[in-house]
């Protein structure tokens, strides 16, 4: 079963997440980092979530691996969501596309695709390398 187009609605980035956004237009993964305890984290935060620390944009090489997934098959046109765990460290949740959902497996090595939304910003998702 191949994927077909599903309509992603449109991100509302604020002050926390415009850059992210921004990035994720330009083709790049930007992740949060501490500048405190270098933990890095998504989703994007302006305070580290483990020490509340200052943090820093860190672009990333945008690849990992899915850690877990599930296959929306009852949906209108059914669809892949998974937490892929960066290379960058951090778990971001996402759907996976371009691609034979029969095929995917936990530990699969992934990499980012910037899919259009409708009307927005373009949104980060994953498919087989
Ligand atoms: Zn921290």
């Amino acid at each position: 079963m191949m994927t077909t187009q599903r309509k992603i609605l449109a991100p509302v980035a604020n002050v926390e997440t415009q850059a992210y956004w921004d990035a994720a237009d330009a083709g790049k993964l930007l992740v949060k980092k501490c500048q405190s305890c270098g933990e890095p984290h998504f989703y994007p935060r302006a305070l580290c979530p483990f020490c509340f620390g200052e943090t820093e944009w860190q672009e990333t090489n945008g690849e990992g691996e899915i850690y877990s997934f599930s296959v929306m098959r009852r949906a209108e046109t059914p669809y892949a969501i998974a937490f892929v765990k960066l290379d960058a460290g951090p778990t971001m949740m996402s759907n996976i596309v371009d691609c034979d959902f029969d095929g995917i497996a936990i530990g699969q090595r992934v990499r980012v695709v910037f899919q259009p939304s409708n009307g927005g910003h373009k949104v980060p998702m994953f498919t087989p390398v």
